[in-house]
């Protein structure tokens, strides 16, 4: 079965970084906004073959018509955040909202498969995270998606992400 996922969130949060993590587990300081990308990852998840047909998005700032179509051409999404950029995280449920508009679906009687990643907990230290746990929990269970903290530059949650995103659409009925 294939997978097609798409990474969004703000830019410079790790989407990028994210997936090149998971596709090819490096990692580089390097920073280019414009890198926007799809990929094909044969992987096996609960010993169940699957590819995942993933989508790094780029230049999302505003609701472009180009966004609209990665949310009806998408099965399950990977929203990513920083916890250390409270504006980042903000920015997490008005894309939550614009899917389910796009996908013409209620949270209330349907769920879309969506990860929420708080990424850069690497950084996490006193002073340096501006957004909990807790709160990324919270807004999670809102909208019945699954949430977890991760990091791209240590490894941490990575593939965990694409492992529960693949896990919330075979439980979905989105599922073909
Ligand atoms: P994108 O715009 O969301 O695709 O973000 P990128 O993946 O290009 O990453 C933006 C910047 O954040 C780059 O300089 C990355 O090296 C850095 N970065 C990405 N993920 C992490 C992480 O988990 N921890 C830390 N410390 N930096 C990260
Ligand atoms: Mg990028």
């Amino acid at each position: 079965m294939d997978y097609k996922i798409a990474v969004l969130g703000t830019g410079a949060v790790g989407k990028s970084s994210i997936v090149v993590r998971y596709i090819r587990d490096t990692f580089t300081e390097s920073y280019d906004p414009t890198v926007e990308d799809s990929y094909q990852k044969p992987d096996e998840f609960d010993g169940k073959a699957c590819i995942l047909d993933i989508l790094d998005t780029a230049g999302m700032a505003e609701y472009s018509s180009l966004r609209t179509q990665y949310m009806e051409k998408g099965i399950g999404f990977v929203l990513v955040y920083s916890i250390v950029q409270t504006k980042t995280f903000q920015e997490i449920e008005p894309l939550i909202k614009k899917i389910y508009e796009v996908k013409q679906k209620d949270p209330a009687t349907c769920t879309i498969p969506i990860v929420i990643v708080g990424n850069k907990v690497d950084l996490d230290a006193p002073g340096e995270r501006e957004v909990t746990k807790e709160e990324g929990e919270q807004l999670a269970q809102r909208y019945h998606c699954r949430f977890l903290e991760a990091s791209a530059k240590t490894n941490v949650n990575i593939r965990e992400t694409f492992s529960q995103l693949v896990n919330a659409i075979d439980n979905s009925e989105f599922k073909h």
